[in-house]
């Protein structure tokens, strides 16, 4: 069978030439000095990336495991818990804390919308003792964006912690975690980095530290042991486990790839793309899903689907006959999606993505202003390229 010609999905999303070479690395024992340079290096390039002083764990697994490692070793039974749920992932995170013993305060809101920060605050003032506020930064099957750089101050001033899911956003989206006061951080190394899955990159704070020594539940001796990232590996240099050689390889050449285009730049990328695909599909008289574009995410754009197009139907469509992958909705509801992370999110992909869904939704007898649609997302993409070359160079 062929493979898809264009990966627009969000995430796992393509690697570059660049990061593909690097895996093909050769395997390395990992106590090997050549394996720990590289080591090291990955986690300085991505605290330089984040403009953190934190600490940053590279933990093994996919992004869910370094979620569930912080939420286990954050929470004990009784503490009280914000949950910010306007997605997904948010929903599955309350889930989580309650299973863990938490006593779940939750903010819920319809998926095409973000919690406001005015109403994290409410919540402190309503409820308190609340000593952690979970939160996602873009709810990637909703297209959504929330402002944590708001909410982190806001917990820090109650001595509250946060955990932020920035799965999607890590490496493609600006997020700062010392700046905007975010306690732990988890992004996945397949999304906005291009890098394969399996590695959880994370930052985590002093405060969390802190919190995690006092938390008799905390894992210890586990694979989802942050503490033992702490004890073994940052304080001693020696890995609590062998780490995935060949996807460190990667996603330290991932890393270096954002830097050297400039991590201004790289972020500036997705925002284009997003851009061109919101302009694109308002001109085809397609409908954003979130409420507003002020709070669309920059790496993933959703699309309102007419009521009777089926989104896996849809996809499956435009991934035989165009070889073109689109993401589905997750379960969220009735959307499709253009990702434009990483690779996808260069030159005209965001273009490809919007022709392929148009010419699919035609074949499914909707009406769609396709020739208007890629005409205003070419002059968006060309317009911010403009700026790009005109600005002093990063
Ligand atoms: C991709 C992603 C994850 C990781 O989830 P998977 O189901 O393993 O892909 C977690 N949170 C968010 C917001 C994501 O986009």
């Amino acid at each position: 069978m062929e493979g898809p010609a264009f990966m627009l999905n969000p995430g796992p999303a393509s690697a570059s030439p660049q990061t593909l070479r690097a895996l093909s690395t050769p395997v390395t024992y990992h106590n090997d000095p050549f394996f720990i340079e590289r080591f090291r290096r990955a986690q300085d390039r991505l605290a330089q990336i984040l403009e953190t002083q934190h600490d940053v764990v590279l933990m093994q697994g996919e992004c869910m495991l370094g979620l569930e490692a912080a939420a286990r070793s954050l929470v004990w039974p009784g503490m009280r818990c914000l949950n910010l749920a306007s997605g997904i992932y948010g929903k599955g995170m309350g889930m989580w804390l309650r299973s863990f013993g938490a006593e779940v305060i939750e903010i819920e809101v319809p998926f095409r919308d973000v919690v406001d920060p005015a109403d994290v605050r409410r919540a402190f003032d309503e409820h308190p003792g609340i000593s952690l506020v979970t939160v996602v930064h873009s709810e990637t099957p909703c297209g959504t964006l929330t402002a944590v750089e708001e909410i982190g101050p806001i917990a820090k001033e109650h001595g509250a912690l946060t955990l932020v899911d920035a799965a999607s956003t890590l490496g493609g989206v600006p997020l700062r975690p010392d700046e905007w006061k975010l306690d732990v951080c988890v992004g996945a190394s397949q999304k906005c980095l291009g890098a394969p899955a399996g590695i959880s990159l994370m930052t985590v704070s002093d405060d969390a530290w802190g919190a995690m020594r006092a938390n008799p539940d905390a894992p210890r001796a586990s694979i989802l042991s942050l503490l033992d990232w702490k004890e073994l590996w940052l304080e001693q240099g020696k890995f609590p486990l062998t780490p995935s050689i060949s996807d460190m390889y990667g996603v330290d050449a991932a890393f270096g790839e954002v830097l050297e285009i400039g991590v201004p730049r790289y972020f500036g990328r997705h925002e284009r793309a997003a851009a061109a695909c919101r302009a694109g599909i308002a001109a085809m008289g397609l409908e954003l899903f979130p409420r507003s574009a002020d709070i669309a995410s920059p790496c993933v754009t959703a699309i309102a689907l007419p009521d009777e197009i089926d989104d896996l139907q849809l996809c499956g469509h435009v991934r035989e006959r165009y070889g073109v992958v689109l993401g589905d909705s997750e379960g969220a509801g009735k959307i499709v999606r253009i990702g434009h992370m990483g690779i996808a999110a260069r030159s005209f992909e965001p273009v490809v993505g919007l022709s392929a869904l148009g010419r699919g939704l035609m074949d499914f007898g909707v009406e769609v202003s396709l020739g208007d649609g890629l005409e205003a997302a070419a002059m968006a993409v060309g317009e911010a390229a403009l700026e790009t070359v005109q600005a002093p160079s990063v």
